[in-house]
């Protein structure tokens, strides 16, 4: 064969993907999910359930409660984006308060990896927005539309009166949990007395109404539709998680050498007849898939969509106590643990985030302590460097902004240091508002003779002078110029 018969010479390509035919029996008894499929959780009782609705029940009460409580007559915890201010009890943070947001940050991110490193995903599984409302909503499909069984059939059946009632009552419950949620959380944001008044009398402003009902959209389609999607393709902890487990953490897990052989038994039989017939302990009921709100079977190993919900522990404990079969099949262990050993609890990685989260939050808390809600900025006057007096004295021109970051009404007194016999011009003692700036133009001039040639520091020294039990001091510095004549 030529050079060129080869070159033009086709291979021939024939389609070898396999073709997977789902029927409508199949979407009932086999695949849980799929990319396509939805997951029709099954609802579950045990321990780790009770946890989990223990838990979501302070995190709801927390989140709908804080925003409704006042302090001195105001809204006590508070996030005023237009004033770029964020009140909370007694203290307000300003953009100026960087550093407190930081710490906060970084304590919150080693929080997580400690907890992580230590237990797994169980912040994903027990406090995660996104876990407490799916499940929300998945009890109220279950009160709604029934169990699991019944929800799959009720999906296959065509519509009619019963189904057409049950989707409604079904949307309008998912409908009303997401615009109280999205109400609660944008009074964190404005006056949550007025926005609940305003919005049910249709009186709130443009960008209120927008964000109520977007963020109503938000958690109506991520707890209703998106769920386990968020979590296994959309969230980045799940990408990143796993690098900080270790052979110690603890986590979800199925003891393979314990429950293989899986498969069906009679209930009668004993534990020495399962043996001789090579079956472990598993009876391969898939209870513990159906109960998994991220559609994954735990005996295929540790995945990464795995929530550390312990749905799959419960439903197995309660599998095991029917057959009369030890707990902890599926059990929240670590891989020392499930090879025979010990976990090691105090080990160098999980004492080393301990170790940084108990600094960020000791400088957190030194950094709120000693916080001074009081600021000065000194603005010199650009237009002359210095200019001379009537009576010969050489006078620079500021601005002085002093932002009271308090929640009350302050008086400030103001004193000019580091310069000989200067003379200040302006109000020496001023109010300013709690959280408002004021603005106050002044001069110093000094004696020519007192000055040296170029530039010499300026202190401007500002103290609150109503409350001796509770005075507020900073000092400012800038500069003095005087070039010669
Ligand atoms: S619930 Fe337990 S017994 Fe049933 S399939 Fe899962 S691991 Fe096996
Ligand atoms: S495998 Fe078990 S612990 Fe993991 S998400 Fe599913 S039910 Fe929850």
């Amino acid at each position: 064969m030529s050079k060129g018969q080869n070159m033009n010479q086709k291979i021939p390509v024939k389609d070898v993907t396999p073709v997977q035919k789902v029927t409508p029996q199949d979407k009932l008894t086999k695949p849980d999910y799929s990319a396509r499929n939805r997951i029709y959780v099954r609802a579950v009782q045990g321990t780790f359930e009770n946890i989990r609705r223990f838990g979501g029940l302070i995190f709801l009460s927390v989140f709908a409660i804080i925003p409704w409580l006042q302090y001195q007559g105001q809204q006590a915890v508070l996030i005023n984006l237009a004033e770029q201010r964020f009140n909370i009890f007694m203290v307000t943070l300003w953009p100026q308060d960087l550093t407190i947001l930081a710490y906060s940050l970084i304590v919150a991110a080693f929080g997580l990896f400690f907890v992580t490193t230590f237990a797994g995903r169980v912040w994903c599984g027990f406090m995660c927005p996104q876990t407490t409302w799916t499940f929300i909503y998945i009890w109220f499909e279950e009160k709604i539309e029934g169990a699991r069984n019944k929800r799959m059939k009720l999906d296959q059946r065509k519509m009619d009166a019963d189904k057409f009632i049950r989707k409604s009552l079904k949307h309008f419950a998912w409908v009303a949990v997401a615009l109280l949620t999205s109400l609660t959380f944008v009074g964190y944001f404005t006056p949550i007395n007025e926005l609940f008044i305003n919005f049910f009398t249709l009186d709130t402003g443009f960008w209120v109404a927008f964000w109520v009902l977007f963020f109503t959209f938000c958690t109506y389609a991520n707890a209703g539709y998106m769920r386990e999607v968020m979590c296994t393709h959309m969230c980045p902890y799940a990408r990143f998680q796993s690098a900080m487990f270790d052979k110690d953490t603890y986590t979800v897990a199925y003891d393979a050498q314990r429950g293989e052989q899986r498969g069906p038994r009679a209930r009668k039989l004993t534990q020495e007849d399962v043996k001789a017939k090579g079956l472990g302990d598993c009876i391969d009921c898939n209870l513990c898939v159906q109960v998994c709100p991220t559609g994954i079977d735990i005996r295929n190993g540790l995945q990464y969509e795995c929530i550390n919900c312990g749905a799959c522990v419960d439903a197995c404990n309660g599998v095991m106590e029917k057959m009369g079969y030890e707990k902890n099949l599926i059990s929240f262990t670590s891989e020392h643990e499930l090879k025979g050993g010990t976990t090691k609890i105090f080990r160098a990685k999980l004492l080393g985030y301990a170790a940084v989260l108990l600094v960020m939050t000791s400088l957190l808390i030194f950094d709120i302590v000693s916080r001074v809600p009081l600021e000065v900025d000194i603005i010199r006057d650009r237009n002359s460097l210095f200019r001379e007096t009537n009576q010969g004295l050489i006078e620079n021109v500021y601005t002085l902004k002093i932002l009271n970051k308090s929640q009350q009404d302050r008086s400030y007194i103001i004193n000019v240091k580091g310069l000989v016999d200067p003379s200040y011009i302006g109000d020496s003692e001023v109010m300013v508002q709690g959280g408002e700036v004021f603005t106050l133009p002044i001069s110093v001039a000094v004696d020519p003779n007192n000055l040296e040639i170029g530039t010499q520091k300026i202190f401007f020294n500002v103290r609150t002078n109503d409350d001796p039990d509770n005075v507020v001091e900073t000092e400012e510095p800038s500069t003095f110029i005087f070039t010669g004549f």
